[in-house]
């Protein structure tokens, strides 16, 4: 199967640029339907798909993102790196409106949000997590930012808080995310780098500051405003598709980063009572542990 770069649009990117022999294609999976149908094409000698998240002209909330059709779908047609882009607020000064951080760490702070996991109905399986980034296509993407960017504002590593939204975060919230260290907050990440692993995907996050969040004191100029979010989102898209077409060319052909075995000794179930049924709906990402 042809090995394909996929890449998840954020707030602001619904469709890349300079893809060849476009084809749109809707995609079923076992566990509905994804945000959108999903493009694939040509970006020089690689072969892409990209999804927009939100679907497009952004119709889903964060909590009404189908992750698991998402990553599946992704999987299905053979990719086996994802590029997330991800519009972020900062809780650093250093860390700028327009800046990327190459997120490194993700904390969970959603509402028990469902969903995310690929396992479960007579199949427990627990991949190691403890580095949830793949830290080859981290390093490709960081390499091309630094060549496209001023590097001040390019920040290698950062916590990316996952927060539950819609609503940003109140002042009370921002003030307590900032005292505990992390570095940017989103509503999305975390639940796709769970199934990214899961699936045996390479993840990696190229988060684009558009905000300081509201923590920050003072400067009116700094504080978040849903037009200042906006225009920096379309600011910031510009930058990505430049960024993502000088990448793709850097991703090799074969991986040997430890995401492609991640699942290898993740199953715990005992293999004869995994449900019949389980390990059919579950082929795509079990099938070369445990066979149907
Ligand atoms: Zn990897």
């Amino acid at each position: 199967m042809t090995k394909r770069v996929g890449i998840i649009g954020g707030s602001g990117l619904y469709h890349i640029g300079g893809l060849s022999n476009k084809e749109r294609r809707k995609v079923d999976t076992p566990f509905g339907e994804p945000s959108d149908e999903l493009f694939i094409g040509q970006l020089g000698e690689r072969e892409v798909v990209f999804l927009p998240r939100h679907g497009r002209g952004h119709r889903l909330l964060p909590s009404e993102i189908n992750y698991r059709a998402n990553i599946w779908a992704l999987k299905k047609l053979g990719v086996e790196w994802i590029i997330s882009v991800s519009a972020v607020g900062s809780f650093k000064k250093k860390i700028k409106p327009l800046d990327i951080v190459l997120i490194d760490q993700y904390f969970n702070w959603t509402n028990g949000r469902q969903h995310q996991t690929f396992f479960g109905e007579g199949i427990a399986a627990h991949i190691m997590f403890a580095h949830p980034v793949c830290e080859s296509l981290r390093k490709i993407l960081y390499d091309v930012c630094l060549e496209e960017m001023d590097t001040s504002s390019v920040h290698w590593g950062g916590t990316y808080l996952n927060m539950e939204g819609p609503p940003f975060s109140t002042k009370a919230e921002s003030m307590i995310y900032q005292s505990w260290g992390v570095d940017v907050i989103g509503m999305t990440n975390m639940s796709e780098a769970r199934l990214a692993r899961e699936a045996e995907i390479c993840y990696a996050t190229l988060a684009m500051v558009t905000d300081y969040d509201c923590w920050i004191e003072g400067d009116s100029d700094a504080i978040v405003s849903v037009d200042m979010v906006i225009q920096n989102l379309n600011k910031n898209a510009e930058l990505a598709r430049k960024i993502i077409q000088r990448s793709i060319l850097n991703i090799p052909q074969e991986r040997s980063c430890p995401c492609a075995s991640a699942l290898s000794k993740a199953i715990i179930t005992q293999r004869d009572l995994i449900p019949e049924k389980t390990k059919q709906k579950l082929e795509l990402i079990i099938g070369k542990y445990v066979p149907s």
